[in-house]
């Protein structure tokens, strides 16, 4: 067989067309996984194999990095590595940052010219505010940056802002826009949205610079294409050449190939518009579209959940996808008590998935909405030194406002920290610039003191400005003030203390920034998380002392845990060195928010929080529209699994350290029952409990702590009701004070049966009388 044959063997009909077709803009419109992305690999292999062009005249755009390497590979596949390498297959970014570090000097940029990331052009945009003195209440940066990135995604100029500009917000937004461009201009820097519009600025003013890139690159192919925006749409039009006339132009129009399914539309809140698939034959030419409607990747039991969700929302062409995998299993449903019981039972699964080797780790991910959920999970996956990695994200305590406020923590622990002092010294700003922290650095080298005590003694510190003087009082004023907060005050108290003292929570919540947004749930979720510490500090002590042969529970006198106490524990979750290995065999299980899930598939998919303020996101719940784009996003997330999905809420879930009961997500309700079987269909706490409330009902149903080694679930008081669970060595087993260990030792029986139980490097190895101790069989 040729090799231009076996490019074509085992295409469908439609794929096949797509793969050869030649000539005019074609557009592959497709539900998921009906093998869009081969399809492009393949036309791209095709085109070498078959229609003679050079891997240099070929230019795949992809929607990130991954998915950009992911492409390469399969084309180093099929071509070998060399093709793979000289061909751009990249992301939108990546091209123009290419394209720019060789034309930007016509536009007065240098070719090193600096791309500045959105911290960077965050502090570009205060001091541009400051240098207008603005407001910051009523004209807050952040809220001007989110704008600009905006009119930048839509190709709006400052100058055609400003002629349209009409509220007093407007007019200053329209004067920030153009001192903002013209501060990045004179630092030789681009943001990130500029790398667009730049480009695009450029291929519309230098025929010839167009020219030259359509000469070079007379394939260009795109790949989710429902998830361009306009600046990225007018690139590709401008690469390619629309306009221009095929019979006289120097250089005919490229061949354009785009694929795209509208219903995985979900970055319409960062300017993407599905108006670019939709108007596709209208904006192109003698373009052709060509439908796939075979699946390959799922079942069609989860293939028909995803249909059944999916048409929920108005408005869409309807699709028929097919899968010829048949059934397979049911979805499995489970509904957990709260967020620790969703986590546990997800990593219990996942444990006996791949215990009997029929799974490997790799093969399995799972999804959540917001990036701060992944929390409980990796608290669970660590303790269980079961191997992940996060994808598109940052583990939890690596997260930037993560460590700012366990640096103000630090510093209260112990005001001498210099590294944790120097970190928050102007976070938030406070007018403590990189000059005056100098300059104390310097005189607390000079006097022999620390940089803590050189604070004290600003004053002395030659050549500060007295605007710096008076920042650095105001801070150690702060300081002061928080430090007499903290004597009888729980941690979590003092958490929230310092989120509110520090103005650190308000300017995000203020601010308009989606990823503030998600900054925000972060802290949430910290918050969160000192709560569980403090809940279970004295189930821990009682626990002890019950295996003391002292009496049960409450005889232990109430320990009241210490912010000492409480960074000793945090410190022990976010070391890094205790992350299991991510290179182990099988691989590593994925956990990413749904977003980063997009053109990816996975054997096995647990899809995670499906509840009503959760997913879809409170945010949106108002909102019609913003509502059928989270539905999409359940789609994309329930279309990523092959074999074998999950699907699963918590019935409590906390947030800012009390809980919020969520009803079942939308989503959820949408899937035809007879697709799923519930392992769990109803948890064991339904409404909010009379009496003390929040603290006492998940004190009382066994507060599922195990962010420190505590338990998962809420099923069970410490005083057992149930019969004690037999045990044998290597049996999973969940305590209701240190969380999910394994059984190594059983020895007597009857009611003296003892268990020795190994709950992770946290806690170690404990002992237990199995009829005594709370702890339930997995
Ligand atoms: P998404 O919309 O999620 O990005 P997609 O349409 O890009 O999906 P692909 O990822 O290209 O779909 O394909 C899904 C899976 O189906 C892949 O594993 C791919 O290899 C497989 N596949 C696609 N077409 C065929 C085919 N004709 N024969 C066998 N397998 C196929
Ligand atoms: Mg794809």
């Amino acid at each position: 067989m040729s090799s231009q044959e076996q490019l074509l063997e085992g295409l469908n009909g439609p794929q096949h067309e797509a793969v050869t077709h030649g000539g005019g803009p074609l557009l592959i419109v497709a539900g998921a996984g009906s093998g869009k992305t081969r399809v492009l690999t393949h036309r791209i292999a095709y085109l070498m194999a078959a229609r003679g062009v050079r891997p240099g005249e070929i230019l795949a755009i992809t929607f990130t990095n991954k998915a950009a390497a992911e492409m390469r590979e399969r084309i180093s596949a099929l071509l070998g590595a060399r093709a793979a390498a000289s061909m751009w297959t990249m992301t939108f970014h990546s091209a123009c940052v290419r394209i720019l570090r060789r034309e930007a000097h016509r536009l007065g940029y240098p070719s090193g010219f600096t791309i500045y990331d959105s911290a960077d052009s965050a502090r570009l945009m205060q001091l541009v505010c400051k240098e207008m003195d603005l407001d910051p209440k009523r004209f807050p940066p952040k809220s001007f940056s989110a704008q600009i990135s905006n009119l930048k995604n839509e190709l709006v100029d400052y100058d055609t802002f400003a002629e349209q500009a009409q509220t007093e917000q407007e007019k200053k937004l329209a004067e920030a826009y153009k001192l903002y461009q013209r501060r990045l201009h004179e630092a030789g820097a681009m943001d990130f949205d500029d790398l667009i519009m730049v480009t695009v600025n450029l291929l519309q003013m230098f025929p010839d610079v167009a020219e030259h890139y359509r000469r070079r690159f007379r394939h260009v192919m795109v790949d989710e294409y429902q998830d361009t925006n306009h600046a990225q749409y007018v690139f590709i039009r401008r690469l390619v050449g629309v306009e221009s006339d095929p019979d006289t132009a120097v250089v005919p129009p490229s061949e354009l190939c785009v694929v795209g399914d509208a219903d995985q539309s979900i970055y319409a809140f960062r300017g993407a518009t599905i108006r670019n698939i939709l108007e596709f034959e209208r904006d192109f030419p003698n373009a052709r579209t060509i439908l796939l409607e075979q699946n390959y990747r799922s079942t069609q039991t989860i293939l028909s959940a995803a249909n059944a969700v999916i048409e929920r929302n108005e408005g869409r062409p309807a699709k028929n996808l097919w899968s010829e995998q048949g059934q397979g299993t049911p979805i499995v449903g489970y509904v957990a008590d709260n967020e620790h019981d969703e986590a546990a039972f997800v990593v219990g699964e996942i444990d006996q998935l791949t215990d009997d080797g029929s799974i490997t780790p790799s093969q399995v991910a799972v999804f959540y909405r917001t990036n701060a959920q992944s929390r409980v999970f990796e608290d669970v996956f660590i303790r269980m030194g079961l191997p992940y990695k996060i994808v598109g994200g940052v583990r939890f305590y690596e997260r930037k406002e993560i460590r700012d406020i366990l640096a103000y923590l630090r510093v209260l622990a112990n005001p001498e920290d210099t590294v944790s002092l120097r970190r928050i010294l102007n976070v938030p700003k406070r007018g403590i610039g990189a000059r005056a922290e100098e300059s104390l650095e310097l005189f607390a080298a000079r006097e022999r003191i620390t940089f803590a005590r050189a604070l004290r003694r600003v004053d002395e510190v030659p050549a500060m400005a007295t605007r710096s003087v008076n920042a650095v009082r105001n801070f150690t004023a702060l300081l002061d003030e928080l430090a007499a907060g903290v004597p009888g005050s729980t941690p979590s108290q003092i958490v929230e203390m310092v989120l509110a003292k520090t103005g650190y929570l308000s300017e995000l919540t203020e601010s308009k920034d989606i990823q503030d947004e998600s900054r925000v749930e972060n802290l949430e979720e910290f918050v969160d998380v000192a709560r569980e510490f403090e809940n279970t500090f004295s189930a821990l002590l009682e626990d002890e002392a019950a295996l003391e042969g002292e009496e049960g529970p409450g005889t232990v006198e109430e320990a009241e845990p210490t912010l000492v106490d409480f960074l000793e524990r945090i410190s022990l979750v976010a070391d890094t060195d205790q992350l299991p290995d991510a290179d182990a065999e099988g691989g590593v299980v994925t956990l990413m928010t749904l977003h980063s899930a997009k053109g990816l598939e996975f054997p096995v998919v647990f899809l995670t929080g499906l509840e009503d303020g959760v997913f879809p996101h409170m945010r949106t719940l108002g909102d019609k529209t913003q509502l059928e784009e989270e539905r999409r996003l359940a789609y994309v997330g329930l279309t990523r699994a092959e074999r074998l999905l999950y699907v699963s809420r918590a019935a409590v879930r906390s947030a800012w350290g009390s809980p919020s009961y969520n009803p079942a997500s939308r989503f959820l309700d949408e899937i035809p029952p007879s697709l799923v079987d519930w392992r769990r269909g109803e948890a064991t706490v339904l409404s909010a409990p009379p009496g003390r409330g929040i603290g006492g009902a998940r004190r009382g149903s066994g507060f599922g702590g195990e962010g420190f080694g505590g338990t998962f679930g809420s099923r069970k008081t410490t005083a057992r009701t149930t019969e004690a669970p037999s045990l044998s060595v290597g049996d999973l087993v969940n305590h209701d004070s240190f969380g999910m260990g394994r059984v190594q030792l059983v020895e007597g029986s009857g009611d003296k049966t003892k268990a020795r139980v190994d709950f992770g490097a946290d806690i170690g190895e404990k002992d237990f009388l199995v009829k005594y101790a709370p702890i339930e069989k997995l």
